[in-house]
């Protein structure tokens, strides 16, 4: 059973005290969401405001705030982030194709500083975004 105390100890001294966001409490479980998968490094869930038919985000259990933060070493968590991105795809029936998408800081849009990899599909996407 993964101990998110000792995990948030572990991310503080990487990263400095991240503040806690609204991920945090999906990944305690003491708000709820759809989790439609989890191991023992991360956790993937539909969006509360989907953009498309099916939208889902993978987030680690350790709370990088965003991507531009994250650690050279931290490639096997990032690579994994993408694995599970994939396979939930799979999962969710998205053989046609989807988007996968990280926003980083404000020119990103990103809204909550806990690194979220967002999967978008289920409809024809457009290019370029917004
Ligand atoms: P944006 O809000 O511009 O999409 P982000 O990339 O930071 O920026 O995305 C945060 C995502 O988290 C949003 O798509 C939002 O709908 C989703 N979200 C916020 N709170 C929750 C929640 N409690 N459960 C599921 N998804 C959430």
């Amino acid at each position: 059973r993964t101990d998110e105390v000792s995990l948030a100890k572990e991310a503080s001294k990487k990263y400095g005290s991240a503040a806690p966001t609204i991920f945090s409490k999906v990944l305690d479980k003491s708000i709820p969401a759809e989790i439609i998968y989890e191991d023992e490094k991360c956790l993937a869930f539909r969006d509360i405001s989907p953009q498309a038919p099916v939208h889902f985000l993978v987030i680690p259990r350790i709370p990088i705030p965003r991507i531009s933060e994250a650690k050279d070493d931290d490639s096997a968590l990032l690579g994994h982030l993408l694995v599970v991105a994939k396979n939930v795809a799979k999962q969710e029936s998205l053989s046609e194709g989807y988007r996968v998408v990280i926003n980083d800081g404000v020119h990103g849009s990103q809204s909550v500083y806990h690194l979220h990899i967002h999967v978008l599909g289920g409809r024809q996407m457009k290019w370029p975004p917004g």
